[in-house]
């Protein structure tokens, strides 16, 4: 093969986007679900600003970002110009110094795993006059560097949240542990989603995401079936 021949070109952002789509469809399908009832979260992290404007020219809205600092630096520009109905999620750890500026760029905090954040958020909400959607993240697989509430003290953190602080707690996120079949860990978290009635299911990742769909996901983050090999930050 040359390297000019067609079949080594790496594909498109746009290609990869429409692959992605194509296979949580089917996915989706194939769990006897409704394709509509799973969103793409497109992990932003660390992309260049050429790769952020060729994915948002296919009309994906949806961004989860890791670092406060750096989601203001990439959408802060663009969310006044872009898209309307441009959403942003935190998938990373949030430090309660951040949870002002948090509240303020985010529509949705996923990584909510303990009381004193739950009330340095609830802080932010009221004196920025504005409330993201908010889910708890799991440790499921309780590894001590994850960050996350571990299993046994969900129900308390989901709890304490709704009731002292008056969260809006729509869900759960896990991120499993990377070398273990991630099934039991997403169904660990769709039961306790049940439990408490709530609706959003934030799991699986570029690798695992057909899985987690099957598992019942709302919502898949995937960065690397998007972009191609992140650069490191
Ligand atoms: C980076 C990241 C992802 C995306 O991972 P890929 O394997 O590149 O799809 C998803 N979730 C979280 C929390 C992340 O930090």
């Amino acid at each position: 093969m040359t390297p000019s021949s067609p079949a080594s070109v790496p594909p498109s952002i746009a290609e990869r986007v429409a692959e992605v789509r194509t296979r949580i469809a089917a996915a989706c399908r194939a769990a006897g679900r409704d394709p509509a009832s799973v969103v793409l979260t497109a992990v932003s992290k660390t992309q260049t600003p050429e790769a952020i404007d060729a994915i948002l020219a296919t009309g994906q809205q949806v961004y989860g970002e890791n670092r406060v600092q750096e989601a203001q630096g990439r959408w802060i520009p663009r969310r006044s110009e872009s898209a309307k109905g441009l959403e942003l999620r935190l998938i990373g750890p949030l430090q309660t110094n951040k949870a002002v500026e948090a509240v303020d760029l985010f529509d949705v905090i996923e990584t909510l795993d303990r009381e004193r954040l739950a009330r340095a958020l609830a802080e932010a909400a009221m004196r920025r006059g504005r409330s993201p959607r908010l889910l708890v993240q799991v440790n499921t697989g309780a590894e001590p560097q994850k960050a996350g509430v571990l299993p046994d003290q969900a129900d308390a953190l989901i709890r304490a949240a709704r009731d002292a602080y008056d969260l809006t707690v729509e869900g759960l996120m896990c991120i499993p542990p990377a070398d273990q079949d991630p099934t039991p860990h997403f169904v660990l978290l769709r039961d306790l989603a049940e439990r408490h009635g709530l609706s959003v299911l934030s799991m699986g990742m570029s690798g695992d995401y057909e899985t987690a769909i099957r598992c019942g996901a709302t919502h898949v983050r995937v960065g690397t079936a998007l972009f191609g090999e992140r650069n490191r930050p």
